[in-house]
């Protein structure tokens, strides 16, 4: 720690009040340096648990045959792209390798500005969409001020909030018009994970997109935190919602760990981006990241990872329902698939409000060798969100050390 505290910059954080030193990981556990294991129930960039060994080995082969750019006519971003596209509806056929999510956002706010001739973008009043500049403004979540033409709505973190956060969007688009801005884009996180989790009532979306359309805009899907299977029925977040985006990024689980990302869009769009200006990332689509990405599409289905995070998410989401019944402090429990959110309301015996609460219990859970971490406006929602192998025994365990950590304070 003091090596690290000395040598990395001071913008460097980590999770707990006893930081972990993990020394490796496999499957669902993580381990520190004296042996001892960690059931993740975090991390979801490890989708197809940690250092998945068809990953590995096809990180290993591309590594010893080929790994350069895409100025060069090669196989594997051209497979890769063949095989995600078929994965995504059929208007969505081009796509675009970048390195990060943030790359991906950064991209499809250049996109969607260059084509709509607009700048006004409305985002979820607690979204993160990215680390450069202009994502920056377009990520209240930590704490930056709104971008210029940038509009917040608050997402429906309950269903009863549904018609609210229609109506929300459409005072946005009146007052971009009142304050002479052009609409740009709508971007949300399709499961809505730094606002706290948002998933019903499914379809939710839609009349928020057809009024963003009707005014000119786009609508660009965040799949970062959501996509490849996660939410159980559906390979991506924006199809629970039945609604078709113009631009749909991703990124995180999808090299299982190497960085792989990508920004993906009807041709139509990018050609008309594309008349005026190129894209090119150095490592955006290299070979390497290229069979990592594809050997993450074909485990997810060779192993059914879809149906598991829908069969392990609904046994525990009821086991979590269970327990709120008999825990006066969780609050509400939604999600999808291996996407879940427990909302804590405070301690009121021991003045705690819901932020302390659930900072208390993540920090419980890591001592008890659980990890997890907080979501949501202050941190008052548990965010679980394991690798897709999780199974129940492993819901089994989390929900009893959550239950032994809530009791704990
Ligand atoms: N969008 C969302 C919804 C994210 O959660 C993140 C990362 N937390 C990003 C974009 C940015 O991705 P990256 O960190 O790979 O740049």
């Amino acid at each position: 720690m003091s090596r690290r505290e000395r040598l990395l910059a001071p913008t460097y954080r980590h999770f707990y009040e006893q930081p972990l030193m993990i020394e490796r990981a496999e499957g669902v556990w993580m381990y520190d340096r004296d042996g001892r294991r960690y059931l993740d129930a975090y991390n979801n960039v490890p989708i197809l648990g940690h250092c998945h060994p068809e990953v590995v080995r096809a990180i290993c082969e591309q590594s010893r045959v080929l790994n350069t750019h895409t100025r060069y006519i090669t196989e594997e971003p051209v497979r890769l792209a063949e095989e995600l596209l078929a994965t995504l509806p059929q208007q969505l056929d081009s796509a675009v390798f970048t390195c990060t999510g943030s790359e991906s956002n950064d991209l499809a706010v250049q996109v969607s500005r260059a084509v709509t001739g607009g700048t006004g973008f409305i985002i979820t009043d607690c979204a993160y969409h990215g680390a450069t500049d202009v994502l920056a403004g377009l990520s209240p979540e930590e704490g930056n001020p709104l971008g210029a033409g940038v509009y917040a709505v608050h997402p429906p973190l309950r269903s009863a909030d549904a018609e609210r956060f229609t109506a929300d969007v459409a005072r946005c688009i009146e007052r971009m018009r009142d304050d002479g801005v052009r609409i740009a884009a709508l971007l949300v996180d399709t499961i809505f994970s730094s606002d706290g989790v948002a998933a019903e009532p499914r379809g939710f979306l839609q009349d928020a997109v057809r009024q963003v359309r009707a005014a000119g805009g786009l609508f660009i899907a965040d799949e970062v935190q959501p996509g490849f299977g996660r939410l159980g029925e559906t390979m991506w977040g924006f199809a629970r919602h039945d609604v078709l985006p113009d631009l749909v990024t991703m990124g995180k689980p999808m090299g299982n760990g190497y960085p792989v990302a990508a920004l993906v869009g009807r041709r139509g769009l990018l050609e008309s981006f594309a008349r005026t200006r190129q894209y090119f990332n150095t490592y955006g689509g290299n070979n390497v990241a290229c069979a990592a990405a594809r050997a993450v599409l074909r485990v997810i289905r060779d192993e059914g990872l879809m149906l598991n995070a829908q069969r392990t998410g609904h046994y525990l989401m009821a086991r979590l329902r269970t327990l709120a019944g008999r825990c006066a402090a969780i609050q509400d429990v939604r999600g999808a698939g291996l996407f879940v959110g427990v909302e804590f309301g405070g301690n009121a015996e021991r003045a705690w409000g819901a932020t302390e609460q659930v900072r208390r219990i993540v920090n419980v859970l890591r001592g008890r060798g659980v990890l997890v971490g907080a979501t949501g406006r202050g941190g008052a929602v548990l965010k679980i969100r394991p690798p897709l192998t999780f199974g129940r025994e492993h819901a089994d365990l989390l929900v009893e050390e959550l239950e032994r950590a809530i009791g704990a304070g």
